[in-house]
């Protein structure tokens, strides 16, 4: 196995970040994640781009480029013959003596790495999954890809500990998102239900692409916030994610959602999805 770190490719044991990280002292990074399907980068594009407005926003300078990213990436994939699985990429702030204030100087930190596995044919995917819903307990920056995800280590862990899969986080009554995904229902008149983008929630890719391929195929939208008893009462549920795709939730606290199987959107719109991820159109 081969890790990138600062412009090297390495073996992991080699790769190693000093405990004065701005990274490891105050979580002041951020990150991407990219699934990979047939050795390739699922919009990786997307995910550039919000790699770009996540640094911006916390005032660090974009170490590369798009194409020096890509270039990088796909190295790193092929380095580790990987066809299946997920790219993880995080730049912190760099190394310097512990003080809040941005350092000056100070070149950041950049490390990448990959993990094999199934994404277009799981368990999951074919049989869906338990969510449990917990309150949204993070900061208000959410649409900003930040390394500090101790809520979601906690949320995560709880769902886990209620034997289900995901975490749906809940504010003032209303599903903000999953742990690690973008949160979606099915209304029974069959219309597809998301939350608006905006500072509650990160802008998800999967979720950006998902809403293009629900359009081209006709269904019918509706961009708004949806209660925790909406979604007890909706026909499907499901959620998207970088290294996931679409996976359908078949129980949420423990009520079953419909008849307790994946249901036909959900299924059509993982179908879509998968299709769009061996063939991206030719730009
Ligand atoms: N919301 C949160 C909080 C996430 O961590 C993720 C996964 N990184 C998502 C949504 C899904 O985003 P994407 O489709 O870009 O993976």
């Amino acid at each position: 196995r081969i890790v990138f770190l600062n412009g090297s490719f390495l073996p992991p044991e080699e790769a190693k970040v000093p405990i004065m990280d701005r990274g490891f002292l105050f979580s002041d990074g951020v990150y991407e994640g990219v699934g990979v399907i047939d050795g390739r980068l699922v919009d990786n594009e997307a995910h550039l781009e919000r790699l770009e407005r996540s640094l911006r926003e916390i005032r660090i300078d974009n170490p590369y480029s798009r194409s020096e990213w890509t270039r990088l990436e796909q190295e790193l994939v092929r380095r580790n013959g990987m066809t299946e699985g997920f790219l993880y990429l995080q730049v912190t702030r760099g190394v310097a003596e512990r003080d809040f204030f941005f350092p000056q100087g100070v070149a950041p930190t950049v490390t990448m790495f990959t993990q094999a596995k199934a994404i277009a044919d799981t368990p999951a995917a074919r049989d869906g999954i338990a969510v449990v819903t917990v309150p949204d307990r993070r900061w208000e920056r959410r649409d900003i890809k930040s390394i500090s995800l101790l809520a979601q280590v906690l949320a995560k862990q709880e769902a886990r500990e209620k034997g289900a899969q995901e975490a749906w986080m809940v504010e003032d009554g209303y599903v903000t998102e999953g742990g690690s995904s973008s949160a979606f229902i099915v209304t029974k008149a069959g219309s597809i239900v998301v939350r608006p983008l905006s500072n509650a929630i990160l802008p998800g890719i999967t979720r950006q692409s998902l809403l293009r391929l629900s359009r081209e195929d006709g269904i019918v939208l509706e961009e708004r916030r949806f209660t925790v008893e909406e979604a007890y009462d909706a026909a499907e549920a499901f959620l998207t994610s970088a290294s996931n795709f679409v996976v359908p939730i078949v129980s949420i606290d423990g009520r079953r959602i419909g008849d307790g199987k994946p249901g036909p959107i959900t299924k059509r719109l993982r179908e879509l999805y998968l299709q769009m991820a061996r063939e991206p159109a030719v730009a």
